[in-house]
């Protein structure tokens, strides 16, 4: 038995940014993970791995449809599904061998095994029993099924198998209009799939601001994507070779089907906390199945903190990064902090969509008076040159105070140039001070501060 000052049980980017924390702070730490390595769902079988396939799906695209238009010609690339595979599996393992290195320098143990609470101040993984002063919840987030719908991840796919197909499809079938089977829906058309998005609701990504929403379905739509809106999937059946979906469209309840080489299922994530002894423990869980915590990430049980994917709030990596820091720091007996008003939240299609703060709709909704500074990117120098010119940036501030509220982008490099606004929102800034905030030229990035000009007396290049 080894005794630590905090066990952290998950080693997603929650966890092991926890752990590394913990260990910076001056605490003895180890880190219980079951997988065969490090760094969670988003290293191994999430944003990274996906990121990697639409890199070099993008790339592809790129040489399809720009390279001649900038006197670049020659030989077309052709797609050679095992080699992208093997891609994808060298940039996961070379970040996922990076957390094992980082562990090794802050000198944190990590347990290999499923670990559970079998009472406050023990960790069991395996057989052994490990004694912490504080134990600290990353046990993440699975893909949430559908009632009636089986997988076999070979026809029927959540995430994790949509990322390592056999082969690219000829028809693909994407349950579900989120990030996740969009950013995939993207890749496999990109490499020649017909792909048909099936959604519930009237429009693609829900919670994101209208007016992008519905921009980013038409784009994608004209990137060949087509989509089936209104419309609940009642079943999937499959023979060895094929799937066969039924939904029935809202409007007016017709039922109809569609074939498919390969259906992937993406309606959302839930929490996942199985075998840790939770209930027998007394942890308070929600309704959701999320672990209840306070302020500073303590769960009902004293010492047993819980962060990220198994907790409330979006489920995103950078957010349960953040929570990992903050419950070090309530941990280690000092304040942990997170602003959940500024949390970045990005699309990696091509172009990307990124939003921070608040909607249109949600400030109509709380009836604040706000004022809309917009700018297209076909103003933009840099984007045009780069054929990139489609899309915009919308900027949201206080119509009294100026302060900015929110901001929403989809265009090139939205997922970066999000951070801008994000930091001017923590320092409380208003659209002027983005406005009269020197940019250089010629960046994607001019287009932020043109639509802090046109939240004024106006955009420049407009
Ligand atoms: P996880 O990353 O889920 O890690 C939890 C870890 O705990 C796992 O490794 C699991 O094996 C381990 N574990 C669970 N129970 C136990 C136990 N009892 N004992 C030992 N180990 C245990 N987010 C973004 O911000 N950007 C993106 O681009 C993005 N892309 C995504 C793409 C896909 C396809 C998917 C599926 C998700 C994506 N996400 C993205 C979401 C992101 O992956 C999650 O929000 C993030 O991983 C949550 O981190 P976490 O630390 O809470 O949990």
């Amino acid at each position: 038995m080894s005794s630590y000052d905090v066990i952290v049980i998950g080693s997603g980017p929650g966890g092991y940014v926890c752990a590394i924390r913990c260990a910076q702070l001056g605490l003895k730490t180890a880190c219980v993970e079951g997988r065969e390595t490090l760094g969670g769902t988003c290293l191994n079988i999430g944003c990274i791995p996906s990121k990697a396939l639409l890199h070099a799906s993008h790339m592809l695209h790129e040489a399809e449809h720009n390279f001649a238009k900038m006197g670049l010609k020659g030989k077309s690339p052709s797609v050679d599904w095992p080699q992208m595979q093997a891609y994808k599996e060298d940039v996961i393992s070379q970040n996922t061998k990076g957390i094992e290195f980082l562990f090794k320098k802050n000198k944190i143990d990590w347990l290999k095994g499923w670990g559970s609470i079998p009472e406050a101040g023990k960790v069991k993984v395996g057989d052994e029993v490990h004694e912490a002063k504080k134990i600290i919840i990353a046990t993440g987030s699975e893909p949430s099924a559908l009632p009636g719908i089986e997988l076999d991840q070979k026809i029927v796919v959540d995430s994790e198998g949509a990322l390592s197909l056999p082969k690219v499809p000829k028809k693909m079938v994407v349950i579900g209009a989120g990030v996740i089977g969009l950013e995939l829906g993207s890749v496999y058309s990109r490499l020649g799939a017909e792909v048909q998005v099936i959604e519930y609701l009237d429009h693609v990504t829900p919670g994101m601001d209208a007016e992008i929403s519905k921009v980013f379905q038409r784009t994608l739509k004209k990137q060949g994507i087509s989509f089936t809106l209104g419309a609940a999937v009642q079943s999937v059946s499959t023979t060895k070779t094929k799937a066969k979906v039924t939904y029935k469209l809202r409007k007016n309840d017709a039922e109809e089907t569609v074939d498919a080489d390969v259906v992937l299922v993406a309606t959302g994530r839930k929490p996942y906390t199985d075998g840790l002894g939770l209930e027998a423990l007394g942890v308070k869980m929600s309704e959701r199945g999320q672990i209840e915590i306070d302020d500073q990430y303590r769960t009902s049980v004293k010492n047993v903190f819980a962060i990220g994917d198994a907790v409330a709030g979006p489920m995103l990596a950078h957010k349960a990064e953040d929570e990992g820091i903050a419950a070090a720091e309530a941990a280690a007996g000092k304040h942990g902090h997170v602003n959940y008003n500024v949390i970045p939240g990005v699309i990696y299609t091509h172009p990307e969509v990124s939003s921070v703060g608040a909607t249109e709709e949600q400030l109509k909704e709380n009836g604040h008076a706000y004022k809309v500074g917009k700018f297209s990117f076909m103003g933009n120098g840099r984007a045009k040159a780069n054929f990139a010119g489609e899309g915009f940036v919308k900027l949201l501030a206080d119509a009294e105070t100026d302060r900015i509220l929110g901001a929403h982008i989809i265009g090139p490099m939205a997922g970066d140039l999000i951070h801008e606004v994000c930091v001017a929102m923590e320092f409380g800034a208003s659209a002027q001070d983005l406005a009269m905030t020197c940019h250089a030229h010629p960046t994607y990035s001019e287009a932020v501060r043109e639509a802090a000009l046109a939240c004024g007396d106006g955009a420049i290049h407009a």
